[in-house]
């Protein structure tokens, strides 16, 4: 580390939970945002900003005007720019030194797989079900942490999933396979601005950790209630017969 990021990152350095080794992991480290909207901007900047040395941006939308009220990565001058772009942009504006890759076309299939397989983490930002499943499966089958986060109306929710873990849940334990994507989307149910900030900082904390080493990764579920301002944790267990993580798949 060079005396310019000794000063940059002076703050993660005096955290004996961070320390030089853990900022020198992160600088290492490669982190897979997928979905550069309400959740992906904050992840993306404070990422960005934490000194994660490789980040790869993947968002195949478009800035519209509508996106303004909550994805705080992209400003007026975005309009009609791919999202994955202009969120590169803010994020090299806040740190030059990060190595950012803007993906700004559909992510599936192998291309999915191989981008999954090059991070070592994972944060899901989209919307929707018909993303966050083959996302999980890509993290399963390549063992790749997924930083899972979720955000409607006035309410959140997190998981992390470490396929290294062996009593590690995926996705699919949660929610199946059968989920509804019309039940999931902003632009159908509404969305409070800073909730999503809320969890997309709670998304890249736990990606910090991940990469860091710092601490102990996030477990169960947790939900947000931004109405009345209340979290609650629910145990999470994994399903032995998960159509995705299940014993008679992996073995
Ligand atoms: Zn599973």
């Amino acid at each position: 580390m060079n005396d310019d990021q000794l000063l940059r990152y002076s703050r993660h350095i005096m955290l004996e939970e961070i320390d030089i080794e853990g900022q020198t992991r992160l600088l290492d480290s490669h982190a897979l945002v997928v979905g550069a909207g309400g959740l992906g901007s904050p992840a993306a900047l404070y990422l960005a900003a934490s000194g994660v040395g490789r980040l790869t941006l993947a968002d195949d939308d478009v800035v519209e005007h509508s996106n303004l009220q909550r994805q705080i990565a992209h400003t007026e001058a975005s309009l009609g720019r791919f999202k994955a772009e202009s969120a590169r942009e803010a994020a090299l504006a806040l740190n030059g030194e990060c190595r950012i890759e803007a993906l700004s076309s559909r992510l599936a299939g192998e291309a999915l797989l191989a981008a999954v397989e090059a991070a070592d983490v994972v944060l899901d930002c989209t919307d929707r079900f018909s993303s966050r499943f083959p996302i999980n499966r890509a993290c399963v089958k390549t063992a790749t942490p997924l930083v899972s986060g979720a955000a409607i109306r006035f309410s959140g929710q997190l998981a992390v999933f470490d396929p290294s873990v062996a009593a590690s849940p995926c996705y699919a334990c949660l929610y199946g396979e059968e989920g509804d994507d019309d039940s999931l989307t902003c632009a159908e149910s509404g969305v409070a601005s800073p909730l999503v900030g809320v969890i997309g900082s709670f998304q890249a904390l736990e990606a910090l950790k991940l990469l860091s080493g710092a601490g102990t990764p996030h477990r169960g579920l947790s939900t947000f209630d931004g109405l009345r301002g209340e979290w609650r944790r629910f145990e999470l267990p994994r399903d032995p017969h998960c159509a995705v993580c299940g014993a008679a798949v992996s073995d």
